[in-house]
């Protein structure tokens, strides 16, 4: 699904599926069914972009950052990195692997070990893979807390010591200590008040022009990941229903489902506000243990057809680097 040549991708997902088995019975287990929180993922990330996610909770982008970094060991499908298939490799190979791929989580109160100062969390990872000790681990420790915005004294602080902000920056030292070329942010500022949402942003930002970092950024919100994203993702139920350069995707949203989530959002210009037409859609997400017939969208969609609840729509190539899963373009 591309033209962009081999070695500008960085990663690359192939019918990536994750499906949780749902088991029955105590002496004997059944497996009696399966939640599909994943269900068929094809995409890439170029080297240097951010790929936004973006879904309602329980869409499965989550699992889809966790399933990439291996921390999930997928159902089904390939994840390529840097041309290496992650899911079959051993695991002291996976291990060297895992130091160039890190994770931001989204609540930093709970991603930290309270019990920790500082220096420990954010020195963990390079004792992990053997990359600093002694002074020269105390030393990186602190030049990461400068890089990230804090004072680099603090290092002997606990956790509870910081504000919300302050420790997602911590999380974010943390996530860089070991060098890494691609960073799973997941929801990093969702937790966070709005007044210090942006910095968090711009932080990352400025980490990434710096570092070449690739990210994939997730998050539920369509205005958040407008401002990072170099292309974004639209999830639904296990599945992408939409991909597009960022422009493309806000001024050109072809798939029902991205139409409503961007009908949600406000719009600075007062007088297009005005005129903004909210698309509301009607009743809740299905089950991923029991998705619908078809199209996954269909008990939701307001231009649904007969041949939605039947088969379900390929990802298809509207050109431009745009792509959606959906019959009215077929
Ligand atoms: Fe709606 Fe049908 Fe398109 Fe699915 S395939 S989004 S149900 S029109």
């Amino acid at each position: 699904m591309t033209n962009t040549a081999q070695n500008d991708i960085l990663l690359e997902v192939k019918n990536l599926k994750m499906h949780f088995p749902i088991t029955k019975g105590i002496v004997i287990q059944r497996t009696v069914g399966a939640v599909k929180a994943v269900d068929g993922l094809n995409f890439f990330i170029r080297r240097g972009e951010t790929l936004g996610l973006v879904g309602e909770s329980g869409c499965g982008k989550s699992t889809t950052g966790r399933s990439i970094l291996q921390l999930y060991k997928p159902t089904a499908g390939q994840v390529i990195f840097k041309g290496e298939e992650l899911t079959k490799m051993k695991r002291g190979h996976l291990r060297a692997m895992r130091r160039q791929m890190q994770i931001i989580f989204q609540d930093p109160y709970a991603s930290l070990n309270p019990r920790m100062t500082v220096g420990a969390i954010i020195g963990e990872p390079l004792e992990i893979h053997h990359l600093a000790a002694g002074k020269e681990k105390r030393e990186r420790v602190q030049q990461l807390l400068r890089q990230v915005g804090l004072n680099p004294y603090f290092v002997n602080r606990y956790p509870h010591e910081f504000s919300g902000g302050q420790r997602q920056r911590i999380g974010v030292a943390r996530a860089l200590a070991v060098n890494p070329e691609f960073i799973v942010c997941d929801e990093p500022i969702s937790a966070l008040d709005v007044s210090i949402q942006a910095q968090i942003i711009n932080l990352l930002e400025e980490l990434q022009g710096e570092y070449s970092l690739t990210y994939l950024f997730i998050a539920h919100d369509l205005s958040v990941v407008r401002h990072i994203s170099d292309r974004v993702a639209v999830m639904y139920l296990g599945k992408i229903v939409e991909l597009a350069n960022r422009d493309e995707l806000y001024e050109n949203p072809q798939h029902p489902y991205t139409q409503a989530l961007l009908s949600a959002v406000p719009i600075p210009d007062p007088v297009v506000e005005e005129r903004r037409q909210r698309i509301i859609l009607q009743g809740d997400v299905p089950s991923p243990v029991n998705p619908p017939k078809g199209c996954n969208f269909v008990t939701r969609c307001p231009r649904a057809m007969d041949i939605c609840h039947e088969k379900e729509p390929p990802f298809r190539d509207m050109g431009g680097d745009h792509y959606t899963a959906c019959w009215l373009y077929e």
